[in-house]
């Protein structure tokens, strides 16, 4: 009888690449085509109608009824002629996924069927919410939540649905998803840049962020997909002996990118430029079968959105290809996990790059206070922000050696880092030659030209010439939930600087000297969170340490930091989220972490009962046979005969056994975390306790796939859903 395994091998070879989308003509004749861009609302809705709309846009205004009414039937109309039979609201929940409910269009009334969609359908629904996380700020009684579609976010097709980009709140206005932090913290972040960039500038009204975010996945075929219950239902392997050969050679990075995989990559490419994303770049990455992909970047809302749009895009696609995409962080022991690095910059409304070294004093002033108060953010809250990327998945890779360590730090290159030394080093401004010294330190960095391959790439968080790169997000997750949290905590130290500088200036400093007494006060203050050298060694994590620097070694621990008063009033401050909705969110993260793990526990568990421990037994007789018969027929010395069939015999024997029991013991600690009342007691426990026996079942696990037959062994193995 074949096993699943290898009627999965036997599909694998009849996966041919082809292509599913072609679209005649360069790129540019259908980019956006999907999208129903502010332009092409003009041929549909009146002028009146498309001025609010630029009004909510832009100032965020509120689009009346009158208004709506006629941008839905603008909409309708335009989606309509694209084929479009559906429309959903598309919103961000705190799963880090996004949610789709469709609504036909289509309707009747007195007998004649018609398309119907009307401003109310667009502004505001009201989905079956109870059944998403709202960490108790909606009880599930009342069930009321609801999503709004938010005007700065186009409206789009997929599939033949017309997707309405929208926010979800709870009935009584708190935040139940990750875009309406975000949007506020661009706001925060926007006032107090202003209010430092106006220093220098007074033209400067507004500063955006620009993101840029780089997407790592693995392509795994899909029947072998299919065949691996922990990959179906956790999206990662929870046991699996690693494959002789893996990433060693280094032969993948960059290498020839297969024709199957290429023809999914052009496909969803075709697919992406439809919807108005500039995909840029395609790779392959460092592990074999992962790969990599990044947009053009573009104002942080809409990155965000387009990302989450081509995660969704991606699975759609490879489905056409008989590949199945993981996005999760760590779905392979052995080899390099993913990430999606987040490059992050600030731009001014008069289209300056605040992290862009300038090339006159002045300018490299600016860029100095700009630089100095993100780091300074960066170290009051690295545990913080160390913590906006942590969660179950993360955790399996963070800290590992090949991905971004579990404690922040901030990567400057040769350039900047010895103008900080000097800075640091520069004489008391207090003293009698302050301006000399001030004016020297400002004049002699004229042009500051960080060396653009000047990278570290070991550090969580590196400056790579006019930007911040925070490496450390994990591949699977909506970057929103780490981007609001980096907007907030820059803002705020943009405000103290700011506070700071005015102080000086009232005491009759002179400008620069105020500036850059600042900008040196701060470079002193959070200097332990630079570091230049290999981030994954472990004489960083002993001087990290040393420095004080809080490392995320427990991710439910980690989320303690939720409970900090420094966190609590950052948010509450800056008006992004208030403490009822910071809670909300600690009990969320908890709640998930526990229900990820205790899913990945019943997997593992499963998996070692049904496979594993019948085909060891399958081997296990087969052995049994033939040390009777060559009993039989050599009688006495035939152990000599057989020592190897009988060791290999003892030593599966153990292994069932010690499988077996251990399996029993998961199953004893999860009934004991689960037990527990408290949510973050009970992830807690899971995190030490599940997490040390799931561990110990993979060991042996592990072990019984390298000793039994390989024909007998039921599930593909690392070597086939890594090189196939
Ligand atoms: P690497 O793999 O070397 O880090 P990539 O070229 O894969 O670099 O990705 C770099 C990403 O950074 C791209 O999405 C790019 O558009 C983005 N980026 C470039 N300049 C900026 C900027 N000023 N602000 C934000 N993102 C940027
Ligand atoms: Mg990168």
């Amino acid at each position: 009888m074949a096993t699943f395994r290898q009627r999965a091998l036997d599909e694998v070879s009849a996966h041919q690449p082809s292509r599913y989308f072609v679209e005649e003509g360069p790129v540019s004749g259908y980019f956006g085509k999907n999208v129903f861009s502010i332009d092409k609302m003009r041929g549909y809705v009146s002028q009146r109608a498309y001025d609010a709309v630029i009004a909510a846009v832009k100032y965020g205004e509120k689009l009346d009824r009158s208004v709506s009414n006629e941008i839905a039937s603008g909409m309708k109309a335009w989606a309509t002629e694209m084929g479009a039979t559906h429309y959903t609201h598309l919103f961000q929940p705190l799963t880090d996924s996004t949610a789709e409910k469709h609504e036909a269009f289509i309707s009747v009334k007195d007998g004649k069927p018609f398309e119907r969609f009307n401003g109310s359908a667009l502004v505001q629904q009201e989905p079956d919410a109870s059944s998403f996380p709202n960490g108790g700020l909606r009880n599930t009684f009342e069930a009321r939540g609801y999503s709004a579609w938010d005007p700065s976010s186009p409206v789009f097709l997929l599939d033949g649905t017309l997707c309405i980009p929208s926010v979800f709140v709870a009935y009584t206005g708190e935040a139940l998803d990750t875009k309406v932090p975000n949007l506020k913290s661009l706001q925060a972040l926007s006032d107090a840049a202003v209010s430092v960039a106006s220093l220098f500038d007074d033209s400067v009204k507004s500063v955006h962020v620009n993101l840029g975010i780089e997407q790592e996945y693995f392509l795994v075929d899909e029947s072998l997909y299919n065949a691996r219950p922990d990959l179906v239902l956790c999206n990662r392997t929870v046991i699996g002996h690693t494959s002789a050969k893996d990433q060693q050679l280094e032969d993948h990075y960059f290498g020839a990118i297969p024709s199957k995989v290429s023809a999914f990559m052009k496909d969803f490419e075709t697919e992406a430029y439809k919807l108005g994303i500039l995909l840029q770049t395609r790779h392959n990455e460092v592990a074999p079968n992962q790969f990599e992909c990044a947009p053009v970047f573009c104002d942080a809302i809409t990155a965000i959105d387009q990302n989450m749009m081509l995660m969704i895009l991606m699975q759609k696609v490879a489905e056409k290809h008989h590949l199945k995409v993981i996005f999760h962080e760590k779905p392979f022991d052995g080899v390099n996990g993913s990430g999606k690095h987040c490059n992050w910059s600030i731009v001014t409304n008069t289209g300056v790059n605040l992290l862009s070294p300038g090339k006159t004093p002045d300018k490299n002033l600016q860029f100095l206070s700009f630089y100095a108060a993100v780091v300074k953010a960066v170290y009051d809250h690295h545990y913080l922000l160390m913590t906006s990327v942590a969660s179950l998945s993360n955790s399996y890779r963070l800290g590992g050696n090949e991905a971004p360590p579990a404690v922040m730090s901030v990567f400057s290159g040769s350039t900047l880092y010895n103008i900080f030394e000097s800075i640091i080093k520069m004489q008391n401004l207090r003293e009698e030659k302050k301006d000399l010294e001030s004016i020297k330190i400002v004049n002699s960095v004229p042009e500051i030209l960080p060396d653009n391959t000047d990278r570290n790439r070991t550090s969580p968080f590196a400056f790579t010439g006019n930007r911040f790169e925070f490496r450390a997000v994990g591949s699977s997750v909506n970057v929103g939930s780490a981007v609001y949290v980096l907007n907030s905590v820059v803002a705020e130290s943009l405000l103290n600087f700011r506070r700071r500088v005015d102080e000086l200036l009232a005491a009759g400093e002179e400008f620069s000297n105020a500036v850059m007494t600042v900008i040196r006060e701060f470079i002193i203050s959070s200097q332990d969170i630079l570091f230049e050298g290999n981030g994954y060694s472990k004489e960083w994590e002993a001087e990290a340490e040393k420095r004080g620097l809080r490392a995320v070694r427990n991710v439910p621990d980690a989320y303690e930091v939720y409970h900090e008063k420094a966190t609590v009033d950052l948010f509450s401050r800056l008006g992004v989220l208030a403490p009822n909705e910071v809670e909300a969110r600690y009990e969320i993260l908890n709640e998930t972490y526990v229900k990820k793990l205790q899913i990945e526990a019943r997997v593992i568990g499963d998996i070692c009962l049904n496979h594993v421990i019948p085909a060891s037994i399958r081997y296990q007789n087969l052995l049994i046979e033939n040390v009777r018969g060559m009993k039989e027929i050599f009688g006495n010395g035939y152990e000599d005969l057989c020592a190897a069939e009988i060791s290999t015999l003892r030593k599966i024997s153990v292994f069932i056994n010690r499988l077996s029991k251990d399996v029993e013991g998961l199953v004893e600690a999860r009934k004991k975390a689960n037990a527990i009342q408290d949510i973050a007691a009970r992830a807690k426990i899971y995190s030490v306790d599940v997490k040390n026996m799931m561990d110990k079942v993979r060991e042996s696990a592990d072990q019984l796939e390298m000793l039994v037959d390989d024909e007998m062994w039921p599930l593909p193995k690392y070597r086939e859903l890594l090189f196939l």
